[in-house]
């Protein structure tokens, strides 16, 4: 049985950025990783953004490996004991530790029935299969209008493909932005030629030979040579449940980011922790969260004892717009919008209970401390108090 100091399962951004956290406080301890994906860790954006602008692959690689972690790649675990300190994987092999991290991340939720071929998008594999089919074929589906849906329409309308995007929402990223500004983001894309077949449902999927058939619930049916899929993820805690770990919306940490077992850490897409700014328990399915987590618990797993204090942000460019925003923005919200010109350059804020739960500074850069202090201050505010809050 391999043993080591810090014994990380998964191998996405979060787990690589632990590495690097173990490192800073541990130059010595022993470090394992163990990854289902084949690859060792990347940057995940760029599969959905920048090596669709002329990014290369070789740029996206991390540095776990380097650091001195023992990669453990194309196996997954199945067993924790958090008594004996073991895991187990599925290759039948035991890995001891003295600190283990969950960075276990989510798998895409899957399209009931989608025959295989369909991308349940979220991995390089999925990058270089899409990139591969977009060199051959034209007519492409993409299933689901948040993060990867919009952001895969774009990048494969830039990669001049014909692109049908079908999402049930009225519009684009509607969960996220109000209402017209979704509408404006809508209507871009139409601009720049995706097809956008919003209020529709996706009753099936069938292919024949290299074809699809996406069927709608309309009653239509759109041809493709390939289809994506990006109706969210379902976060990984099977592991930590079975292990009698305290999960919920994900697996349950404290603000140093150890779950109910003192030598157990979670961190990154899986993790329900105290939100520095929000002070209540969420999950933070972005990048900046999984590094600045991943760092933190790979600190903490190496005895430095600090609590996790980031204010995340998330961020996106859809193909000339971009935006970065911080806690929960939300549409549901009280949504109070602050236009220096209307959908060009301003921001939104996210209310509830009269207090601000989220910021989205659109086409608005180099403010996000400020709208981290927005949030973190938990005082009440009227709307009028939030016009011109922000300094541009
Ligand atoms: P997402 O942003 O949660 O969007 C999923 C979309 O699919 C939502 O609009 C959802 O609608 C819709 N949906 C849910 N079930 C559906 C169904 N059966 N049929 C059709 N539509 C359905 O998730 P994602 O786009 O799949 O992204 C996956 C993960 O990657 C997320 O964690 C995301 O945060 C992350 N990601 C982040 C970025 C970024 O930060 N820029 C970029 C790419 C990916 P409802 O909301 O109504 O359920």
């Amino acid at each position: 049985m391999r043993s080591y100091d810090y014994l990380i399962v998964g191998g996405g951004m979060t787990a690589d950025a632990a590495v690097g956290g173990i490192r800073e406080v541990d130059p010595d301890g022993s470090v394992g990783l163990i990854s289902s994906e084949e690859e060792p860790p990347y940057d995940r954006p760029p599969l959905s953004k920048g090596l669709w602008k002329g990014g290369a692959e070789e740029d996206i690689w991390r540095t776990a490996a380097t650091e001195g972690a023992e990669l453990h790649l194309g196996r997954r675990v199945v067993t924790l004991d958090p008594e004996s300190h073991t895991v187990g994987d599925d290759g039948g092999e035991t890995y001891g530790y003295r600190r283990l991290l969950l960075a276990t991340g989510g798998s895409p939720r899957h399209l009931p029935g989608a025959p295989e071929g369909v991308i349940h998008y979220r991995t390089i594999g999925d990058y270089r299969r899409l990139r591969q089919l977009a060199e051959e074929d034209r007519r492409f589906v993409v299933i689901g209008g948040g993060f990867i849906g919009s952001e895969v329409a774009a990048a494969l309308t830039m990669a001049d493909r014909d692109v049908t995007v079908v999402f049930p929402e009225k519009a684009l990223c509607a969960r996220l932005f109000p209402a017209g500004l979704a509408r404006f983001v809508t209507d871009h894309f139409r601009e720049r030629g995706v097809t956008t077949r919003s209020g529709e449902s996706v009753t099936g999927v069938t292919r024949a030979g290299d074809a699809y058939e996406v069927a709608l619930g309309s009653g239509e049916s759109l041809h493709a040579d390939g289809v994506v899929v990006g109706i969210g993820i379902v976060p990984e805690m099977g592991l930590a449940r079975d292990a009698g770990l305290e999960v919920g919306d994900g697996i349950v940490v404290d603000a140093h980011l150890r779950t109910s077992d003192p030598d157990v850490f979670a961190a990154g897409d899986v993790a329900s922790f105290p939100h520095p700014a929000l002070r209540r328990h969420m999950r933070v399915e972005h990048e900046d969260a999984a590094n600045t987590m991943g760092r933190q618990a790979g600190r903490n797993m190496a005895g430095a004892d600090e609590p996790y204090e980031h204010v995340p942000l998330f961020y996106s460019d859809l193909f000339d717009l971009g935006y970065e925003a911080v806690g929960r923005a939300d549409s549901r919200l009280d949504v109070i919008e602050d236009w220096r010109e209307k959908y060009d350059q301003g921001v939104v804020y996210y209310l509830a209970e009269d207090r601000v739960e989220g910021v989205l500074l659109w086409n608005s850069w180099g403010q996000d401390e400020a709208a981290r202090g927005l949030l973190r201050d938990r005082s009440k505010v009227l709307p009028g108090d939030l016009a011109g809050r922000l300094p541009e």
